[in-house]
């Protein structure tokens, strides 16, 4: 069989070297062509290989802060000392400092700039949150910057960040400077304020107590690199961050009822656990099931009265670009440890009686799931602890320590299948972001896609392997359909900058699209061995470093030796969607060809008598059986109607009822990506031909990719046939 193809192509070939007709219109292309300009050059920073160049650098900030929560008026007073390192080849006169607090200012430019209308539900609801912003009390109070001999240091805050003012420029190539910084805020009411909270507190009536999820809560340095100089685009509020690494030494005084869980290792165990909680963190290294430090009924007690005393939690993290922590008396603990790559590393859960059932069912083993299946596809784990919080906020991700509330059960303790698996996605998602960016550390302010891609592509296998059955909400190609399906002058490319995607389109845009490609490069376009060596590369290569979308594009073809200029331009820089449409098939009669019968549409054609003649010259004697009894020819007419460029996948249903399916690169379309036309050989007869049939390329209309045509159910048809069964299949 094999050899047959090889045989009839080299017919081909010399077939049409000898009728080589000049194109009807000369065809020049740019769906093939090298991404010239829309990349930056390689240097020797970042290399044309996809990595880091041998004069790569980058700066770093080690942090030392002191906290003190207040419980009476949910603010937050603190100083920290910022030791930064400037590694670049420049030096630097002044410094810039990221206070995301400012994004809750009254005067803020996120507030100024909101558009809405009052006449729907979603600009009644902008308005509601506008207005109670507005009337909040929020953003630093900056008390004051201060050199490391205590004397005060100029700085001008220019609205989300602060430039303080070196009073000599901070030398390039290793110089160190040392400051500090004294500041206080109000903390955001996260449970009312779902729009913009990444951290805040969540009051329970009933028992009069709060959950806080502290994070954006300490002056944090920008990242200034070789890519952009200070990464200077403001906190409006969707762009997330960009962050250097460092070590962190961080005091969190809380009221002594208080359990706190924060990014990094305690270091004071001692003073702020009871002998009871060190003997069950004791059982838990070797516990098969997460095990409770703290339990229900002690949480519950510990709601009952309120410490007059404080204590103070000191935690230590090693090598990360941020720190969060969470603190409440409400909080259940439970953990386990687990074993990634042959580490062992804390999976731990926070969270109050209110998510129970369901958090001590899941949470935990969420967490050491996520650790390895994320372990396996990128880089090791390298932390020493993985915590998931239960609180206000929806899903958000630091060091080691993630927030997640994606539904919580009924009153009652019932919850349903829908918040089971809700909850489960959030948790992968927000303890996957481990990898994505808090180790490959993208410039998240830049390009959403670069950590929400990645990491809802890993979410997707995690939950596949969670559960195979899992009801993913992205991840599989046909999800992303009806997104593909939009209104084209709205659809705004994969690589726009995270705070030019339209609220509405950010999910799809930012998250299910890249990974829905991701899945169709891997599944489809790569397949599994090729993109996984490729994927862990990308990862080894930016663990702890900051990598660009250039440098993803360059390294995953770097390591699988595939030009995939074509797919990042038309999936990341482009709006198209894939729509191949199935034409017209003609089925290529041979003039000794007399016991094959027209079949339904499949259109009758004879072979050029010439080229015939050629192919019998070759084959000579075994010409006749060949073209004859064991040969089929099929000419399928194909056009790109979508114009996404995409390998072609075509199920070929014999008469005799089995069925086999041909896979096409997407080259096929490297001369003419809009109309083509693919002479298949088959060993049957062919009843009907379907393209995409197992929904992997993210095809928009499954109608045109029939031969003969299928009439298609419609949405009513699915209703009152399936009842909800058509409706469910759109959602799940
Ligand atoms: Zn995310």
């Amino acid at each position: 069989m094999k050899k047959q193809v090889v045989l009839f192509l080299m017919c081909c070939g010399m077939v049409v070297n000898l009728f080589a007709q000049t194109p009807k219109v000369p065809y020049t292309s740019s769906k093939f062509e090298q991404l010239g300009a829309e990349l930056p050059s390689p240097n020797n920073t970042r290399m044309a290989d996809g990595s880091p160049g041998h004069e790569y650098w980058q700066n770093r900030a080690d942090y030392n802060i002191k906290v003190e929560l207040d419980d009476e008026k949910q603010s937050i007073k603190a100083s920290e000392t910022i030791t930064y390192t400037n590694n670049s080849p420049k030096d630097l006169p002044y410094l810039w400092v990221q206070l995301d607090q400012n994004l809750f200012d009254k005067q803020s430019d996120t507030y100024k700039s909101l558009t809405y209308s009052l006449e729907d539900n979603f600009g009644l609801f902008m308005f509601i949150e506008y207005m109670r912003r507005t009337n909040f009390d929020g953003g630093y109070q900056i008390l004051s910057v201060k050199d490391k001999l205590g004397k005060p240091l100029k700085f001008t805050i220019q609205r989300t960040m602060m430039r303080i003012d070196l009073p000599t420029p901070l030398k390039a190539k290793g110089g160190i400077v040392s400051f500090s910084i004294d500041w206080s805020f109000n903390i955001t009411d996260a449970a009312a304020d779902p729009i913009y909270t990444r951290s805040g507190f969540e009051f329970f009536e009933k028992d009069k107590n709060y959950v806080y999820e502290i994070a954006q809560w300490f002056p944090r340095m920008a990242v200034y690199s070789d890519v952009r100089g200070w990464q200077h685009k403001q906190f409006m509020g969707r762009g997330e961050f960009a962050l250097p690494f460092g070590n962190y030494e961080v005091a969190i005084t809380v009221p002594a009822d208080h359990i706190v869980a924060a990014t990094g290792e305690l270091q004071n165990p001692l003073a702020v656990l009871s002998p009871e909680h060190l003997k069950r963190l004791e059982q838990a290294k070797t516990a098969q099931e997460p095990v409770f430090i703290v339990s229900q009924k002690e949480a519950e007690e510990a709601e009952k009265k309120k410490a007059n005393t404080k204590k103070t939690w000191i935690y230590k993290a090693q090598n990360v670009r941020d720190f969060a922590w969470a603190s409440s008396r409400k909080f259940i603990w439970d953990a386990m440890q687990v074993s990634v790559e042959g580490k062992k590393v804390w999976a731990m859960s926070y969270y109050p009686k209110e998510g129970n059932p369901l958090w001590e069912r899941t949470s935990t083993k969420v967490v050491a799931h996520t650790l390895k299946v994320y372990s396996k596809h990128s880089i090791a784990y390298p932390y020493p602890v993985a915590i998931s919080v239960h609180g206000p906020v929806g899903g958000m991700e630091y060091p080691m320590i993630s927030f997640n509330n994606q539904g919580r059960p009924n009153p009652d303790g019932t919850y349903d299948k829908k918040t089971e698996a809700a909850t489960i996605s959030v948790i992968i998602h927000e303890v996957g972001h481990n990898f994505f960016p808090m180790i490959v550390n993208s410039d998240e302010r830049q390009w959403t896609w670069m950590d929400e891609g990645l990491n809802s592509f890993l979410q997707y296998l995690a939950e596949k392997e969670w559960d195979k059955d899992f009801p993913s909400q992205s991840g599989p190609a046909k999800k992303i359909v009806s997104y593909m399906k939009g209104d084209p002058k709205k659809l705004v490319p994969i690589m726009t900058n995270s705070e030019q995607i339209d609220l509405m389109q950010f999910g799809p845009n930012a998250y299910s699209k890249p990974a829905t490609a991701l899945n169709v490069l891997r599944e489809t376009v790569m397949g599994r061995e090729l993109f996984d060596y490729a994927f862990k590369e990308y990862s080894r290569r930016w663990a702890f470093k900051h990598p660009e979308p250039a440098d993803f594009f360059r390294s995953m073809e770097d390591a699988s030796a595939m030009d995939l200029d074509w797919f990042w331009r038309g999936w990341f820089f482009g709006t198209e969607p894939v729509d191949i449409s199935l034409d017209s098939v003609f089925f290529y009669k041979t003039p000794d060809n007399k016991n094959v019968s027209e079949n339904g549409n499949i259109k009758m054609k004879n072979i050029n008598p010439f080229i015939y003649t050629n192919i019998k010259g070759i084959l000579g004697a075994d010409a006749n059986k060949a073209l004859n009894e064991n040969v089929y020819l099929y000419g399928l007419h194909l056009s790109n109607v979508g114009g996404l460029i995409s390998p072609v996948i075509i199920q070929v249903n014999y008469k005799d009822g089995t069925s086999e399916i041909i896979r096409l690169p997407a080259e096929i379309w490297r001369y003419n990506p809009e109309n083509i036309t693919k002479v298949i050989h088959l060993p049957k007869e062919v009843s009907s031909f379907a393209l995409d049939p197992h929904l992997e390329t993210a095809d928009i209309d499954e109608a045109n990719n029939h031969f003969p045509r299928k009439q298609m159910p419609s949405q009513f048809d699915k209703i009152k046939n399936g009842a909800n069964a058509g409706i469910e299949e759109e959602e799940d």
